[in-house]
């Protein structure tokens, strides 16, 4: 699998690519006449160093702040990369101070595992992104400006507004908009929580997205995890899909899973709701 590749989105928008082999998200950078906002802090401060590298390879603003979409590691780890204030709802500042208090050798990363703290699926990532020593001596950045619910990020010549939307994955999700190119970044708002066997979603936390996300209609989506930046269509296709799970679960319950037959994603997201239904 190739590396983080950097790559243009719109005229003022570029995105690192993810890479699953250590679960590194996509990073984006917003630029304007007063500089560059980064999207997320990325999974390691080499993951974020490598991304700032291109973006002073190319000739990109200088980065003035870094925004996070919520406080999971692999978006919130490598702010230290850069000496800019990194801007949080105050639920993900506090999910991250917690992180900021524990230990992140490889023995204390496995007992937090084995009590339930971290997901069994992050260990093998965050052992493979780091080097032990580079883990041990880790600096997670607290957040500095926070917010409630929405902050605007004024870069002269665009805004930036960051809006919590919350949802089953993380309820601290916040999604980054910039209005004159459409662009929306969703982090991971969308997916399935994961603290869970089976993993799941339920139809208050989707329903409630499709509400918050209804505002929007961006030319460009990017999903925390998904090696393709979404068009307007693939946007709207990706929202139906979650809106008709719900209908299907909401109408037939444990039996809907009959009614997505044939279509391997849909039934997807219907076992998730089932499975978040029945907890
Ligand atoms: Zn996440």
């Amino acid at each position: 699998m190739p590396p983080c590749r950097f790559e243009p989105v719109s005229p003022r928008v570029d995105r690192f690519t993810p890479d699953e082999r250590t679960d590194r998200p996509v990073l984006g950078a917003i630029r304007g006449t007063a500089g560059t906002l980064v999207v997320d802090g990325g999974a390691s401060p080499a993951h974020l160093g490598a991304f700032a590298a291109e973006l002073a390879a190319h000739g990109r603003p200088p980065v003035v702040a870094i925004a996070l979409t919520h406080w999971h590691w692999d978006h919130s780890f490598g702010s230290a990369a850069l000496d800019v204030p990194v801007i949080a709802s105050e639920a993900t500042a506090a999910g991250v101070a917690v992180q900021a208090g524990y230990a992140w050798d490889e023995a204390s990363l496995r007992r937090r595992a084995e009590e339930g703290l971290e997901l069994a699926f992050s260990v093998p990532h965050l052992l493979a992104e780091y080097t032990e020593s580079e883990r041990a001596a880790l600096r997670i950045v607290v957040p500095q400006v926070t917010f409630a619910d929405r902050h605007v990020v004024d870069l002269g010549d665009t805004a930036v507004e960051l809006v919590l939307v919350g949802g089953d994955h993380a309820d601290d999700s916040v999604v980054v908009w910039e209005p004159s190119d459409r662009v929306l970044f969703l982090g991971d708002a969308l997916y399935q929580c994961l603290w869970g066997d089976p993993e799941y979603l339920t139809l208050a936390g989707v329903r409630g997205l499709l509400d918050r996300l209804a505002r929007f209609d961006p030319a460009h989506a990017l999903e925390g995890h998904d090696e393709e930046v979404a068009d307007a269509d693939a946007y709207a296709a990706r929202l139906a899909q979650l809106r008709r799970a719900c209908d299907l679960v909401e109408a037939h319950g444990e039996d809907a899973l009959a009614e997505a037959a044939g279509d391997e994603l849909l039934a997807e997201l219907v076992g998730q709701l089932v499975a978040g239904e029945r907890r």
